[in-house]
């Protein structure tokens, strides 16, 4: 099959969180369909900023591609994409239909912002790993840094996660990217975390191509030890610490349509 023909997927590509990560989009669509519109997105501007969610891709066309993909070793196959994939309708149902063809473990990456919808939480719990953004320890910081969907309040995303967690039996992770925006309130975001209490926080910096610049190795650093201070018995991992592993993709092309270039 030739690279161009694979819409859906994406990958796999070499993930520092995940391993050999096959990506899945849900949302596929020209532009960018998302609740936030981050200053660092490595997709670019949001299209179109909603909560709504909407069918975007029929399961069984994703499923269909996935049939068709050569023999390649993956870690995860992983939901993301063009946007917000919680924001996909189907959700649901396109993981229910990946598991029953697929034997490999699927994660989620989400902008946390729909987890005060009920039925997006009972989604994610068909997952084996959900990895959730929260950027900002309080509304302000939010507003600067994510853009978000003006109905999506920061307290109701920490309840959303709070209340997830107490019913997930998988693992979850709160990603958190670092910039000069955020980087001064590492200690209030780890006493944040701490009181989520997720199995593990993953401390990132744009290192994708992006118009905001990334914190350097030692700034990460410092950031990083003050999580490992505060989050004792969380696994505390920063982008700059781990060896990526090596993945021979299938489709280069759209892995650079919603990856950028790879760093
Ligand atoms: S949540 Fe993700 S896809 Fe949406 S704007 Fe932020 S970085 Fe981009």
């Amino acid at each position: 099959m030739k690279e161009q023909n694979f819409k859906y997927i994406y990958g796999p590509v070499s993930s520092w969180r995940l391993g050999s990560s096959l990506g899945v989009d849900p949302i596929c669509t020209r532009g960018k369909v998302c609740s936030f519109n981050c200053i660092y997105c490595q997709i670019g501007k949001t299209t179109k900023l909603t909560t709504k969610r909407e069918v975007f891709v029929d399961a069984d066309k994703i499923v269909s591609e996935i049939k068709l993909l050569p023999k390649r070793r993956i870690d995860y196959i992983t939901l993301s994409g063009m946007g917000e994939p919680t924001l996909a309708a189907n959700l649901s149902e396109i993981i229910k239909k990946i598991r029953r063809i697929r034997k490999e473990k699927i994660a989620v990456i989400t902008n946390s912002s729909l987890l005060g919808d009920k039925d997006v939480r009972r989604d994610l719990s068909l997952v084996d790993f959900v990895i959730a953004k929260l950027d900002a320890p309080n509304e302000w910081i939010y507003s600067k840094i994510n853009r978000p969907y003006g109905l999506v309040k920061f307290n109701d995303i920490v309840k959303g996660i709070k209340n997830f967690k107490k019913t997930f039996k998988k693992k979850l992770a709160i990603q958190i990217m670092f910039t000069a925006i955020n980087k001064d309130f590492a200690l209030e975001l780890s006493r944040l975390v701490n009181s989520i209490n997720p199995d593990e926080v993953q401390i990132n910096t744009p290192l994708r191509p992006s118009k905001i610049e990334p914190l350097i190795k030692k700034e990460l650093k410092k950031i990083t030890d003050i999580f490992k201070k505060t989050c004792k018995k969380i696994n505390v991992v920063s982008v700059y610490d781990v060896k990526k592993k090596k993945v021979e993709s299938i489709s280069q092309p759209d892995t650079l349509r919603r990856r950028g270039k790879p760093y």
